[in-house]
């Protein structure tokens, strides 16, 4: 696994900018791809901004895993809204500061993209969501 060269020189406040395709509104984030996933084909792409708030759809709690994680690990594919209308990106990531059971489909939670560790010096981000401030 090895970090996606964008994500290295990405601003801080582009951190949710994603692509929308013109043909049918497939929302691709974080992926800069040519190919819309969805079309299958080669399209064009408008840029749109996400939320950073997202509510989970689908969810996992992990308990077997190497060492060097700590378990349970909870795993979560969110719904992150576009900032106006449109389609909301899928996204995939760590729930974090959050007890397993109070994970439930269709809670709101908060998506962050951050350092989680280092392979051979290069940093890996992925996403960490929680619960928003407030409801933890
Ligand atoms: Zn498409």
């Amino acid at each position: 696994m090895h970090e996606p060269p964008h994500w290295r020189d990405r601003p801080q406040n582009e951190r949710l900018l994603a692509r929308e395709c013109r043909t049918c509104g497939y929302v691709s984030f974080p992926e800069h791809r040519r190919i819309c996933k969805r079309c299958q084909d080669e399209v064009e792409w408008d840029e749109v901004r996400l939320q950073e708030r997202g509510t989970v759809r689908s969810y996992v709690v992990q308990n077997r895993l190497p060492d060097e994680f700590e378990t349970p690990l909870p795993l979560a594919v969110l719904d992150m809204p576009q900032e106006t209308d449109g389609e909301p990106a899928r996204v995939y990531g760590l729930f974090t500061e959050t007890e397993p059971d109070d994970i439930e489909i269709g809670m709101v939670a908060d998506a962050d993209l951050r350092q989680l560790f280092d392979i051979n010096g290069l940093p890996v981000h992925s996403f960490k969501f929680k619960l928003p401030r407030g409801e933890r």
